[in-house]
């Protein structure tokens, strides 16, 4: 806990060193921060010959769409995307495995890439741009098959025209609070078959409660759903919509309907302690594309990749030093310790019992 605690600390303490739009060549790779130890200087520029680059982009469209734009204009490589939630893009890579589409996977949270790195599905990259890790324990994986790009917290989105229908209740701030009697059948979540999101409010419970307890909430928590949506960020916006009272979202994406839809939400978190995202990136195990994959893995775990986030509304911490967080306030929630290892190894057998035992994925609101 401490270690989160230090974490955000530090993000609130680095200096605004955004990059300016400074484009490197279409040749090269882009640089890494830290004149010490940045090896780039004496190295050979990468030699580049792809001309497309397949990215399965699991984070917010726009951004998806905003980065596809940035990197085609700075590299002159045609980007494919897809977006698609975490749990349906990590069974994409796994029906595909012998003849993958995708070259890089990029975003959503980072247990299913532990999942993923389980079942050979990424390929080991050294990239020289890991020297601008801000905290490379919590964010490189030991043998460098994926690499944290953001981080997000997760919080409850409740809908302030039902808060004043509603004189007596109160926005949650626990994660009883759900259970209570006026939220039953008025909170949504994603399903965590299909979304990242959900499964880490899943394994926040599961490490919270620990695992007989947490079983047992998690049934009451399901009872108390409107509904279950396909993907993670989508009950914010049904909430701030009306069709229920509070949504199970991480907080930047409540952050972008606030601020940027302006929906009726107040965003708050439950004070015995929340979850957290690392989003991940990976390059794909049999990419075709693979300089290109690794010009973009590269760029997003430089500065200037990473600032662009709030420009397309992606309200994330940075991972990468010289990146000023757009909302630092959104990191000092209390954060579990966060166990990805644990979660991204169990997530199978949990989504199963989940979807199994307690609420099948069927019918999911889009
Ligand atoms: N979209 C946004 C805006 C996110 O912050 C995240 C988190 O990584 C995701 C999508 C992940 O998608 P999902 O929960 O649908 O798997």
């Amino acid at each position: 806990m401490s270690k989160k605690v230090s974490i955000a600390i530090s993000f609130a303490m680095l200096l605004v060193m955004i990059l300016s739009a400074c484009t490197p060549a279409a040749t090269e790779a882009p640089g890494a921060t830290g004149a010490t130890e940045a090896p780039m200087a004496t190295e050979a520029p990468m030699v580049i010959t792809d001309t497309e680059l397949n990215v399965l982009c699991t984070p917010q469209e726009e951004w998806c769409q905003g980065m596809k734009q940035e990197f085609e204009a700075m590299y002159g490589i045609t980007v494919n995307y897809v977006r698609m939630s975490s749990g349906e893009s990590l069974a994409r890579l796994v029906a595909e495995k012998d003849a993958p589409t995708f070259d890089i996977w990029w975003g959503g949270p980072i247990d299913s890439f532990v999942s993923a790195k389980g079942q050979g599905l990424l390929m080991p990259y050294d990239s020289p741009n890991y020297v601008n890790l801000l905290n490379p324990d919590l964010t490189l994986d030991v043998d460098h098959q994926y690499v944290g790009i953001y981080m997000g917290t997760l919080g409850f989105a409740t809908n302030t025209d039902w808060l004043a229908a509603h004189p007596d209740a109160s926005a949650p701030t626990s994660w009883d609070d759900l259970l209570k009697p006026e939220f039953t059948g008025q909170v949504m979540v994603a399903h965590p078959s299909s979304s990242g999101t959900s499964y880490t409010a899943l394994c926040t419970v599961l490490q919270i409660r620990g695992e007989d307890a947490g079983w047992e909430y998690l049934k009451k928590y399901a009872a108390q759903m409107a509904s279950f949506t396909k993907s993670g960020a989508a009950p914010a916006k049904f909430v701030g919509q009306g069709e229920a009272a509070v949504g199970i979202v991480f907080s930047h994406d409540i952050v972008n309907e606030i601020e940027n839809n302006k929906l009726p939400l107040v965003l708050t978190f439950p004070q015995e302690g929340t979850g957290y995202e690392v989003g991940g990136m990976g390059i794909i195990n049999g990419a075709k594309n693979v300089q290109a994959a690794k010009l973009w893995f590269d760029w997003a775990i430089s500065p200037e990749g990473q600032a662009l986030g709030p420009k397309y509304h992606a309200y994330q911490a940075p991972t990468v030093k010289g990146v000023s967080l757009s909302h630092p306030e959104l990191m000092d929630a209390k954060l579990i310790n966060y166990d990805f290892q644990w979660c991204g190894e169990n997530k199978t057998a949990f989504v199963d019992k989940f979807t199994n035992e307690i609420a099948n994925a069927e019918n999911l609101k889009q």
